[in-house]
C-alpha cells in the first residue's frame, strides 16, 4: 500500500505518497497514541467533514493531546489532499500521533503529527453486500469505559477488532459481532448495528462504543420516516426476535445483515428504505444536508 503514486498530506504540505513514510522508534506505534478518521466523499464532498473532524479533535484530547490544527484546518487538509490526488468518491484517512521525540510511556515531549490520506475504497464489504453480511460472535468484549478512552477513534482500540475480525474471517464469516464486559450487544468491528423489532428500529445505547457518525445519520433518516428509533441495552438472547439486521458506518454505509452466529435474518423493507436514503443523502451537498439535519 505504500508503493504507489498520490499525495498524502503531513503536517501543512502534501507529500508524494511513496515518501511518506514514518520513523520506527514512533511513539504511536509503540504505545498506542494514535488517534484516526475514516470519512468518505461523495461527487468531491466529503460526507459530514465537520462532525468527523471534531471528533478527531476528540478522540486526542481523551487521550491527553491536543492536534496543533484547528477543526477547520483539518477540514481543509482533507478537502486539499482530496483534490491533490483527482478523486470525488473516496475514503479519507486523517490520523494523528505521538513522534519520536521521547520513547517511554511518559511523552509529553513527543511532537503532534498529522497526516491525511485519500484512496478509492468501495464498500467496506463489496459489491455482494446488498445479500447480507454474515457475523460471528467475538470472543473479545468492548472493555468498560473506565479499562479504555473506548469514546475516542484511538487506534489501540482496535486492536481487539482485529483479532475479532480475524478470527470471524478464518470461521468463513465477513465480520464479528461484539459484546460488551457486561454481556450486552456493541457493536461489529468497524460499524454500528441496528435490529427492526415490531416495526421499530433497536441500537445499543453508545456508552462503551463509538456513537457513530452514520449512525446517528441513519436514526434522523428513520424519524424523519416516523420509524420509532429505540437506544437501549439489547442482549443477545432477544435478537432472534428482530425481522431484520443491518450494520452503519462511514466505511460500511448501510449494510444487511443476514445472519449472526447460528441465527438467519432476510434483508427487509425497512432496511433497504434506511439504505436506499443514506444512499441519497449522501449525494447532497453539505448545505443540502445541514439544512436537513436542522
Ligand atoms: N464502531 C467502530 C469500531 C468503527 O470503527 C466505526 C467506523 N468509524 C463505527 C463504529 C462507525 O462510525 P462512523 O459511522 O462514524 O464511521
Amino acid at each position: 500500500f505504500d508503493d504507489r503514486d498520490g499525495m498524502i498530506w503531513w503536517n501543512g504540505s502534501l507529500r508524494p505518497w511513496r515518501d511518506a513514510k514514518l520513523h520506527v522508534l514512533s511513539h504511536g506505534l509503540h504505545y498506542g497514541s494514535a488517534v484516526f478518521e475514516g470519512e468518505r466523499a461523495y461527487g468531491g464532498h466529503i460526507f459530514k467533514l465537520r462532525a468527523h473532524s471534531e471528533r478527531l479533535k476528540r478522540s486526542a484530547q481523551l487521550l491527553g493531546y491536543d492536534i496543533p490544527y484547528s477543526v477547520e484546518e483539518i477540514d481543509e487538509a482533507c478537502d486539499a489532499v482530496l483534490e491533490a490526488n483527482g478523486l470525488t468518491d473516496a475514503y479519507v484517512r486523517p490520523i494523528a500521533w505521538r513522534g519520536t521525540e521521547q520513547l517511554a510511556v511518559s511523552a509529553k515531549l513527543t511532537s503532534i503529527n498529522l497526516a491525511v490520506a485519500v484512496w478509492a475504497w468501495p464498500n467496506l464489504f463489496g459489491a455482494d453486500r446488498m445479500k447480507g453480511v454474515r457475523l460471528a460472535w467475538a470472543a473479545w468484549k468492548r472493555p468498560h469505559p473506565e479499562t479504555a478512552p473506548t469514546a475516542s477513534k484511538a487506534a489501540g482500540l482496535y486492536m481487539i477488532g482485529t483479532m475479532s475480525k480475524h478470527k470471524a474471517e478464518d470461521d468463513g464469516f465477513d465480520d464479528a459481532l461484539m459484546l460488551d464486559w457486561r454481556g450486552q450487544v456493541a457493536e461489529a468491528t468497524g460499524a454500528n448495528v441496528f435490529f427492526v423489532m415490531d416495526g421499530a428500529l433497536h441500537t445499543p445505547t453508545p456508552d462503551c462504543f463509538l456513537d457513530g457518525i452514520t449512525r446517528r445519520t441513519v436514526m434522523g433518516i428513520a424519524r424523519r420516516h416516523q420509524i420509532q428509533v429505540v437506544e437501549r441495552a439489547i442482549l443477545p438472547d432477544e435478537i432472534g426476535r428482530a425481522s431484520e439486521v443491518f450494520l452503519a458506518g462511514t466505511a460500511a454505509e448501510v449494510t444487511p445483515v443476514r445472519q449472526i452466529g447460528d441465527l438467519n435474518f432476510t434483508p427487509g423493507p425497512i432496511t433497504e428504505r434506511l439504505l436506499r436514503d443514506y444512499e441519497a443523502l449522501v449525494q447532497m451537498s453539505p448545505q443540502q444536508v445541514a439544512a436537513l439535519a436542522a
